[in-house]
């Protein structure tokens, strides 16, 4: 028996890293993919891997910090599919490194806008269709960085912070309505986030935060999936409020 036969999945940020391993595992495990992303160039070679397994994908492009793109994202989804089972508030981004005093005003409002705001805007409308409904699965990706500090990343660390405390809330609002809302919190994983931070380009850095891992590696995609089908399935039925930590050991120190 597949762990999310015929659930319908909603996932940001889901071409590429994080989203695009879950998206592929959703659908492994039986899943229809409502894929969410602001670019949408790798839409075509996510949704025919979905397909491969028969399941129904859909691609909607949608910016997360646009709260009326949201609810047209969700309101498409309950046009085709009818609900929305699991919802996976992914998409995020890691902006530009700087000391809190010297953090330019616009980079911090972006950060906050797509990795904090994004996740509000989508919760808001998933959780008014799940309450309809009377069930669903709210997971958000926040990250090790939101449960301890990290020089010259203010803006990210308190956007991560931020989504574990929306998630809590939320959790505490719903847990009587048949809906569960938990978050991820990754060690650093090899994705694409890791380049544009510039962490991959240079090396002394890069050899740097792998030591900060107990493992001392870096995380997979895969391994944060794993975990996303744990908190996504009914093997985790008793989970509510959560933080699954999935780090190497990172936030053990
Ligand atoms: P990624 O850059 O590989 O993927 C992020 C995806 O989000 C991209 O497809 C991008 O187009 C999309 N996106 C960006 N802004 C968006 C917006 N405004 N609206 C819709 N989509 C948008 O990054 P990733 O490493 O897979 O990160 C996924 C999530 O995991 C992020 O929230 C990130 O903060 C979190 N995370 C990543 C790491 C890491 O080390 N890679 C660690 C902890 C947490």
């Amino acid at each position: 028996m597949k762990k999310l036969e015929n659930k319908t999945v909603f996932i940001t940020g889901a071409l590429s890293g994080i989203g695009k391993a879950c998206a592929i595992a959703a659908a492994k495990e039986g899943a229809n993919l409502v894929l969410i992303d602001l670019q949408s160039v790798h839409a075509n070679d996510v949704l025919n891997k979905i397909k491969q397994d028969n399941k129904n994908a859909i691609f909607i492009p949608c910016d997360v910090s646009d709260h009326l793109q949201v609810k047209h994202a969700v309101d498409q989804t309950i046009r085709e599919f009818d609900s929305i089972d699991i919802a996976l508030n992914n998409a995020g981004i890691g902006g530009v490194s700087s000391k809190i005093g010297d953090m330019l005003e616009n980079d911090w409002q972006h950060v906050i806008s797509v990795n904090l705001n994004g996740v509000f805007n989508c919760m808001k409308h998933q959780l008014k269709q799940m309450e309809k409904q009377k069930h669903g699965i709210v997971i958000n990706m926040s990250s090790i960085l939101g449960k301890v500090g990290f020089s010259n990343s203010g803006h990210y660390v308190a956007a991560k912070h931020g989504v574990i405390g929306l998630t809590q809330t939320a959790a505490l609002e719903y847990a009587e309505m048949g809906i569960r809302i938990n978050a991820i919190c990754p060690g650093f994983i090899d994705t694409p986030l890791l380049e544009e931070g510039g962490i991959n380009k240079n090396n002394a850095i890069k050899q740097a935060i792998i030591g900060m891992h107990p493992m001392k590696r870096f995380g997979k995609s895969e391994e944060i999936a794993n975990g996303f089908l744990f908190l996504a399935s009914d093997e985790s039925t008793f989970l509510n409020g959560s933080s699954l930590e999935i780090d190497g050991g990172f936030l053990c120190q």
